[in-house]
């Protein structure tokens, strides 16, 4: 019998395909691949994802620990402010501590001094097509941008991080902003033992020029005689996943409106964030439809498609690329039932590896 919907299916193969990726590229350049358990930590994975990267990298002393208990390899740990209850363990946990800004460097290295310590470092320029999601905006606070106040630090430090890429899919994009970080902080990168590039870089995608990035990489770590890390969050999961669901009713009001057991808020939050459309495939034929979920939310909709037949009650439907972001943000808006997880094995054979029913909303609340 197939599986209720809705839920999250994780396909093995398709993540293989992105995974051989990530060997290339790490063969290819030396750099150190970190999972960035903040787009996706469904750790069912991890026996999966992890012999293929270096570690994974965090930003909250959960991730950490989640990092450090189901992912294994190196623990980066890093926080937007790390608070005074949290410093002990996130160091207790970490084979490295990134510091976002000198005021937290300084409170805290002396703790830390057994560790590498890295800084967060905004060099003022990035590629993002989202101001939401741009570390280089007005007033940000994601990394010190007062090179001079780096400079005086120096001495307490062994990295930077630099994390400015959002969905950049140019290579050239990324190699022009290396440019720029060269020429801002080479006299900085000649004084420390590893960099990381942060995450954003979609290099896992099927066209995107793996062998000029690994070597861009390669020279980079070569001149200033460093190690180069790698923070891919959603390059990993891309195109692996699909949230499936089924058409509870359709409606008609100038268009056919197709409801569907989930909620875009409650379970792809960032179409709405980012004020994207959801995708199916083939997304071709005669019969239009648009598809909503069942929140009460007047614009719970993932998007308008076509499909080759009219839909039905009880059809079911595949949202695409629904792995990274999903997962670790759903939450039980309206009470909306949450989606199981699933995993597609390499054999064909779909797994439940987890459910949630009534207790679990129930416990989310008190
Ligand atoms: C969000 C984030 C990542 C992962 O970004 P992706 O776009 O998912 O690759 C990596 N490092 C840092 C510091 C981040 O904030």
């Amino acid at each position: 019998m197939p599986l209720a919907t809705p839920h999250y299916l994780i396909d093995e193969a398709a993540l293989d395909r992105n995974l051989a990726r990530v060997d290339r590229l790490r063969a290819a350049s030396g750099a150190k691949c970190l999972m960035a358990l903040k787009a996706f930590a469904t750790w069912s994975t991890f026996a999966q994802i992890a012999p293929h990267m270096d570690g994974s990298t965090s930003s909250s002393l959960n991730e950490v620990k989640l990092g450090r208990e189901k992912f294994g390899g190196e623990t980066h740990a890093y926080s937007v402010a790390w608070a005074d209850h949290e410093i002990d363990e996130a160091i207790a946990q970490a084979d490295k501590i990134i510091f976002n800004s000198i005021g937290q460097l300084e409170r805290f290295h002396e703790k830390a001094a057994h560790l590498p310590v890295g800084l967060r470092v905004n060099p003022g320029v990035s590629h993002s097509h989202f101001d939401l999601a741009d570390p280089a905006r007005p007033y940000s606070r994601l990394g010190e941008r007062d090179l001079s106040r780096v400079e005086a630090v120096m001495d307490r430090l062994s990295g930077f991080m630099i994390h400015c890429n959002c969905e950049n899919d140019s290579f050239d994009s990324f190699a022009a902003l290396l440019d720029r970080f060269e020429e801002r902080l080479g006299h900085l990168f000649e004084r420390i033992e590893w960099v990381s590039f942060g995450g954003g870089i979609h290099f896992t995608g099927e066209n995107y020029p793996l062998d000029a990035l690994a070597a861009r990489l390669r020279a980079f770590a070569e001149k200033y005689r460093l190690q180069v890390y790698l923070e891919p969050g959603d390059a990993i999961v891309t195109g692996t996943t699909t949230l499936e669901v089924s058409v509870l009713d359709i409606v008609h009001n100038e268009k056919a409106v197709a409801i569907v057991d989930s909620a875009v808020e409650a379970h792809m939050l960032d179409l709405l964030v980012y004020r994207e459309s959801g995708s199916v495939a083939p997304d071709a034929g005669p019969h239009r439809y648009v598809i909503a979920g069942k929140s009460c939310l007047a614009g719970d909709e993932f998007g308008e498609f076509d499909f080759p037949a009219p839909l039905a009650v009880g059809d079911r439907i595949s949202l695409l690329d629904a792995g990274g972001y999903t997962m670790v943000k759903k939450n039980w808006f309206n009470g909306v039932p949450m989606p199981a997880i699933a995993i597609r094995r390499k054999n064909g054979t779909v797994e439940l590896v987890r459910s949630f029913d009534y207790a679990d909303y129930v416990t989310s609340l008190s």
